[in-house]
């Protein structure tokens, strides 16, 4: 079958690879599309030190299963799922206290175990032992079905945060998680979603999301405006999408006191200090968040709010190619032409 494999940072392949080994404890799944992540541009660019090579990479998928091995319990062939990527070790003190995320010892999907972007997919018995595998109910649609894992990463930082009914959110870096990130706090009732990006095409993209105020971070005057709409207060919640120094320095300044700020994209190995005014933060009883990745809980979730049609998926789906194009679709995401670019293993 053909697959999309890494093999060196920046070296990716399509080439030709065996089919995945149905076995009494696993699933071998049928992918019907996969979105491309930021993990997977970081692969073909700077490479990851956790990627095993040679791996087949994509994890944002959807699919239905071809084959259910005699020692699986609680999926048959037909059902459509998806996965949730970070398959943790289940006895770790991690584990045991809820954080699977932050698991040591965790084996992700497509760094461990072969990924999505091939027509054959096996989910191995870790990933069940795990509750990696996530249901997608019928009325879901494929396409939005793909979106689930990328929107469970939003959702973990958004109720990490604490976003809730009638917060007004700054996002900063209008990205393919920029964009899901507003698509949450709207489903969380934010009252105002801004979402600061400083290039096109990106903004145009954005501007067709409903309910969002897209600031234009290169022409307009973000504090002025953030000021403007929060009646000189400050964002309930401040959302760091963007990879960049500058922008989590500042986010300090445009949260309202007793708010929050996620540093949800995180910096370069190496270049990832920063410099915070901590006089704001102790007098403003802020709360700065980390967060990363997220948890099977998280995914359900997202498919939930998929399942309530609560999440504008055709807009935050800019572009579909076959898998033979995952070069194409690469380089859309790093030229920033794009949101979510979905890869078709079937063509
Ligand atoms: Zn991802
Ligand atoms: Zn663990």
């Amino acid at each position: 079958m053909q697959a999309v494999v890494y093999y060196n940072p920046g070296d990716i392949r399509v080439e030709e690879r065996p089919e995945p080994a149905p076995a009494a404890d696993n699933l071998i799944v049928r992918v019907r599309a996969c979105a491309i992540c930021g993990t997977d541009l970081k692969l073909a660019t700077i490479g990851n030190p956790r990627c095993h090579p040679p791996r087949i990479i994509g994890h944002e998928m959807v699919g239905h299963i071809v084959y259910s091995g005699t020692e699986v319990q609680g999926f048959m062939v037909g059902e459509r799922i998806t996965l949730a990527t970070t398959v943790a070790c289940g006895n770790c003190p991690y584990c045991a206290s809820g954080l699977g995320n932050m698991c040591p010892n965790a084996k992700p999907i497509s760094y461990d175990f072969d990924g999505a972007f091939a027509p054959l997919l096996a989910v191995p018995p870790m990933a069940l032992a795990g509750g990696n595998v996530i249901k997608v109910p019928d009325g879901v649609p494929e396409d939005a079905a793909t979106l689930s894992e990328p929107l469970s990463c939003a959702i973990n930082a958004q109720e990490l945060t604490g976003v809730k009914a009638g917060d007004r959110v700054l996002i900063v870096g209008g990205g393919p998680l920029g964009a899901l990130h507003a698509e949450v706090a709207k489903v969380l009732g934010a009252a105002d979603v801004m979402v600061v990006q400083r290039s096109e095409p990106r903004l145009s993209l954005l501007r067709k999301l409903r309910d969002v105020r897209v600031i234009d971070g290169a022409a307009e005057d973000v504090a002025a405006i953030v000021k403007e709409r929060t009646e000189g207060l400050g964002a309930d919640v401040v959302i760091v999408c963007a990879p960049s120094r500058e922008a989590q320095e500042q986010a300090i300044g445009q949260a309202r006191k007793g708010g929050a700020i996620s540093l949800f994209a995180s910096l370069p190995k190496g270049a990832s200090d920063i410099t915070l005014d901590s006089r704001i933060i102790h007098y403003g009883e802020l709360r700065v968040v980390g967060a990363s990745d997220s948890r099977p809980e998280h995914v359900t979730r997202a498919v939930q709010m998929m399942v309530a049609g609560k999440i504008d998926w055709q807009r935050l789906i800019t572009h579909r190619l076959p898998l033979a194009e995952i070069h194409n679709g690469l380089r859309l995401m790093q030229e920033k032409q794009s949101l979510k670019v979905l890869i078709y293993p079937g063509g």
